[in-house]
């Protein structure tokens, strides 16, 4: 499958955490990330990962255009809902577009760990 891993600042360890738990069915997979959290993915587990831009930067729309071209199967996005987002607007598109397509996404880590399981 092809999955997409997103986190906000404060939720990047809560991820990275949850990509280390499971690094063994993500190895199985194609990863794919905005650009700070695949990079922390890279760096800090050790698993490839193609990186989009950040997502401030277009990042979250980069994925969002691979869900609209059924080019990404699954979406795990670590969602900070206690924070204001600059790109806010970006990420309620992405949310959207997973919708549109019936693409699962995991906005929290309980989803997530389900997805997995
Ligand atoms: P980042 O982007 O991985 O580049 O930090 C995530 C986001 O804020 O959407």
């Amino acid at each position: 499958m092809r999955i997409a891993l997103i986190a906000h600042d404060k939720k990047k360890t809560e991820l990275l955490d949850f990509v280390t738990k499971y690094k063994a069915f993500f190895r199985e997979h194609i990863l794919y990330a905005t650009g700070t959290t695949g990079k922390r993915i890279i760096e800090e587990i050790g698993l490839s990962v193609h990186c989009f831009k950040s997502g401030p930067f277009g990042g979250d729309q980069e994925i969002g255009a691979n869900v609209a071209n059924g080019n990404m199967d699954m979406v795990i996005f670590f969602r900070d809902p206690l924070t204001a987002q600059p790109h806010e607007p970006d990420v309620s598109a992405l949310l959207r577009l997973c919708d549109v397509y019936s693409v699962p996404l995991a906005t929290n880590r309980m989803s997530a760990e389900l997805f997995v399981s």
